[in-house]
């Protein structure tokens, strides 16, 4: 799909980010841009994403085409890249935001802050308090101490209870450990509320990021639906909000979650058409929208292994592995010294290790990952690397995560 004028202009001067028009993305396209911008404007040779936009475009369309009734805040935490931001926003999408820095950046692409949730259950005061300013409305919540809170900083606020649904034990990142009332505080919580007399309007839960079991949204779906039943029961008004979460994959997965929501819906929520369905997927539309280029900046020969180095590593963009519990897979650029044959059937192969930049030997992105005999100066290409990467990059040796430059892909 190509993307259109109106959300390449969206997002173009957004800070560290930098547009370049190509034709026709397809697989070759992509290398050919990076190739194109390493040829053009990479002399320092410094690491660097490209934001395919027509893949975001492409996902934008796959969630509508299978959850049309279901609208997207997208978890700015995931990847807060502004272009990014930018084009889900032209695109239509709502936000999902965890922070009041999180919130000024969504707010300064000129998103209503009506389109925004700040969805993080424990909040603190000052945070609150410019929520209020800012007129974000909606939040979520799952203990007393926050209902105190909101009563005092943003009494005018909606809430949704944060319900802790038997977790996806096979997500990559479950966070049940952490959030969400418990079955038997829901009830004690929904009438601190009423005491408070402040608006629940609805329930939220996330079954855990990178889930695998689907059924995890079923189970969670019927929680909501008692949870919306006491609410009733204790004379509340009606709420009117369902918030299922992230946890989603772009993959071919994403068919099976989303017929699995769509079954529960039916059954559990049937004929309420006043129930707003929304969801906070982060993974979904960044993690593939995203490709790191890094330079080989060192080489050692260890008999037959191969040890380089790269710009960008596990203190960077690659703490996913840590953090994400991520895997990750790459390939020489086409053009490189070894001639650019990804697959490694042509040329020989050796098992080898790539470091990241810093003095840490923790530092280690693949170990006994087959690649052939690269060069010092040659390029490692990244896919896959839009999700919970450069978002949680640090500054450590003064190899400044932050800093790394987007270049946006843009097919027409
Ligand atoms: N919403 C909340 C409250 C989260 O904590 C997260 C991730 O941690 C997300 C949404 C995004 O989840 P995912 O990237 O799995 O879609």
């Amino acid at each position: 799909m190509a993307s259109s004028p109106r959300t390449f202009k969206a997002i173009v001067g957004a800070p560290g980010v930098r547009g370049k028009k190509v034709s026709a993305m397809s697989k070759d396209g992509l290398t050919a841009f990076i190739q194109s911008i390493i040829s053009t404007e990479q002399e320092s040779k410094e690491p660097f994403y490209v934001l395919d936009m027509g893949a975001v475009e492409d996902l934008f369309a796959k969630w509508n085409r299978n959850l049309p009734m279901v609208q997207p805040f997208y978890a700015v935490k995931c990847n807060p890249n502004q272009a990014f931001l930018g084009a889900l926003a032209a695109l239509g999408s709502s936000f999902d935001c965890a922070s009041k820095a999180e919130i000024e950046s969504v707010l300064s692409l000129g998103v209503s802050p009506d389109r925004i949730i700040f969805a993080n259950p424990c909040k603190a005061e000052s945070h609150i308090k410019y929520a209020a300013s800012v007129g974000v409305n909606l939040t979520t919540f799952d203990s007393k101490e926050e209902l105190d809170k909101i009563k005092k900083w943003h009494p005018k606020c909606a809430l949704l209870i944060r319900v802790k649904a038997p977790d996806d034990g096979s997500a990559r990142c479950p966070l049940g450990a952490k959030f969400g009332a418990l079955p038997e505080e829901v009830t004690p919580l929904l009438q601190a509320a009423q005491a408070l007399r402040l608006t629940v309007a609805g329930v939220s839960f996330h079954i855990g990021s990178g889930a695998m079991q689907f059924i995890a949204y079923r189970q969670a779906i019927a929680a909501a639906k008692i949870a919306f039943e006491t609410a009733a029961r204790l004379g509340m008004p009606k709420m009117h909000v369902l918030n299922i979460g992230g946890g989603f994959t772009a993959g071919s997965q994403f068919d099976e979650a989303a017929s699995t929501v769509k079954a529960a819906l039916l059954d559990y929520f049937p004929n309420e058409p006043g129930v707003i369905i929304m969801a906070e997927p982060g993974r979904f539309f960044a993690e593939s929208a995203f490709t790191l280029a890094t330079n080989v900046i060192g080489k050692r020969v260890r008999g037959d292994i191969r040890e380089y180095w790269i710009n960008d590593g596990i203190y960077g963009s690659m703490n996913c592995i840590l953090f994400d519990h991520a895997t990750i897979t790459c390939v020489p650029l086409a053009g490189s010294s070894n001639g650019g044959d990804p697959t490694c059937k042509e040329a020989r192969s050796y098992d080898s290790t790539v470091f990241g930049p810093t003095c840490d030997a923790l530092d280690t992105v693949l170990k006994g990952y087959r690649l052939p005999e690269l060069n010092v100066d040659d390029w490692l290409v990244f896919p896959n690397m839009g999700a919970y990467t450069a978002a949680a990059g640090s500054n450590f040796n003064g190899f400044n995560t932050s800093g790394i430059l987007t270049y946006l892909a843009y097919s027409n």
